[in-house]
């Protein structure tokens, strides 16, 4: 375990006066306090004593039942006992890692990937193999050059929604694709999908676990819908491989906190995410549309980025000759933070790229933040 180089230069983003797009938080403001105050005052009226106590580690049983029910409305086949709750859906990653996972195993990434996930694996000592990926995901003939003899690629770990860090969101076509890929390499996949809710104009086609039900295992989570400080998430396994997570769960922390756990179904059982969900596309669709501009408007030539269609972030390819990790200090200095892009390489790193987040700022921060961030790009270049 090695630490981390992005975490000590992100601590200076921190400072006083410095305006991050550095951030993988979502907006506070779209924290639902008031409905978390009145479920809480319930929880603790109707049953403080079994929220207070050691529960089940396959989670709350009505939270099993409303998750499930949930992605059948999205189109996977789940029944509730498929559904383990997590603290987070970062557990989730944890404990596929464990179980799935032998030193020296081949575990597949897309190019680039979430930076957590390659932390989550990395103690389990597999041999990443990162899958050639474009705009639309993962290259469906590099999946089916992935190794399928025995020991065989345990998985190929998958973001197809508003991926972090790129906010790629892989279309219908490149789903079937890969899937189709997928089954012909004998390689499962492991679908992460904490961003999907969060679309602007449309939703997202339905998952890959849709498609393949025998072949995923799907990872969601509360984080980005009600708020990441409860630590609530889960995950959606194969009835053969939902045994052994459910014992590494146990064995990490018994069980996700259950009264955390019934407070949250208590806020969302009867609609809330419905009424809730649209005010939180409705403000990142706001800030989105604002960095678009200030993108435009300040970004010197040769710096490329496709406008994300839903998510927390834009992915940019700086121009040639401006390494963003080596560049970092100078913007740090002039007053903005972002995140180079290398950490999320698990080989090869594109030095130029950089993720920005569009959630954490004001439209009028965002164009101080993005001008600021052009101008130190300008001056390196001789501009
Ligand atoms: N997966 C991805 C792709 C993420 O971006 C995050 C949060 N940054 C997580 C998983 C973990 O989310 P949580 O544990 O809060 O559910």
């Amino acid at each position: 375990m090695n630490p981390s180089i992005l975490r000590e230069i992100l601590k200076v983003t921190d400072r006083p006066g410095v305006l991050s797009l550095a951030g993988g938080l979502p907006s506070p403001h779209t924290f639902p306090v008031e409905a978390m105050r009145e479920a809480t005052a319930k929880v603790l009226a109707d049953a403080p004593r079994e929220a207070l106590q050691y529960a089940a580690s396959e989670g709350f049983g009505p939270l099993r039942d409303w998750v499930a029910a949930h992605l059948r409305g999205m189109g996977l086949k789940v029944e509730a006992h498929q559904v383990l709750i997590t603290t987070g859906s970062q557990q989730g990653l944890d404990l596929v890692g464990k179980v799935l996972v032998d030193s020296g195993a081949p575990v597949a990434v897309e190019t680039p990937t979430y930076l957590g996930a390659l932390q989550a694996f990395s103690p389990f000592e597999p041999l990443f193999t990162s899958v050639a990926s474009d705009l639309d995901g993962p290259l469906p003939d590099a999946i089916r050059a992935l190794p399928h003899d025995a020991p065989g690629t345990r998985f190929l770990y998958v973001l197809p929604n508003f991926q972090n860090p790129t906010g790629r969101l892989m279309p219908e076509a490149r789903r079937q694709a890969v899937i189709a890929a997928a089954q012909a390499a004998r390689v499962p996949l492991v679908e992460d999908n904490p961003y999907g809710d969060l679309w602007f104009d449309a939703p997202p086609p339905p998952p890959l676990a849709a498609r393949w039900p025998e072949g995923v295992v799907y990872m969601g989570s509360f984080s980005k819908v009600l708020a990441p400080g409860l630590r609530l998430g889960y995950v959606v396994a194969p009835p053969e491989l939902f045994p052994k997570l459910l014992q590494a769960k146990q064995a990490a922390d018994l069980h996700t906190p259950g009264f955390n756990q019934r407070v949250v179904y208590e806020v969302i059982k009867d609609g809330f995410l419905d009424r809730h969900v649209p005010t939180i596309r409705a403000l990142y669709k706001t800030q989105r549309d604002a960095m678009v501009q200030a993108l435009a408007q300040h970004m010197p030539a040769g710096t490329e980025w496709r406008v994300p269609q839903g998510g927390m972030f834009f992915w940019l390819r700086l121009p040639e000759g401006c390494p963003a990790l080596a560049l970092l200090p100078q913007a740090v200095a002039a007053g903005v933070a972002y995140v180079p892009g290398e950490p999320f390489y698990a080989h090869a790193p594109d030095s130029r790229t950089v993720r920005l987040s569009f959630v954490t700022l004001t439209p009028a921060q965002i164009d101080e933040a993005v001008a600021l961030l052009g101008h130190v790009l300008r001056r390196h270049l001789n501009e």
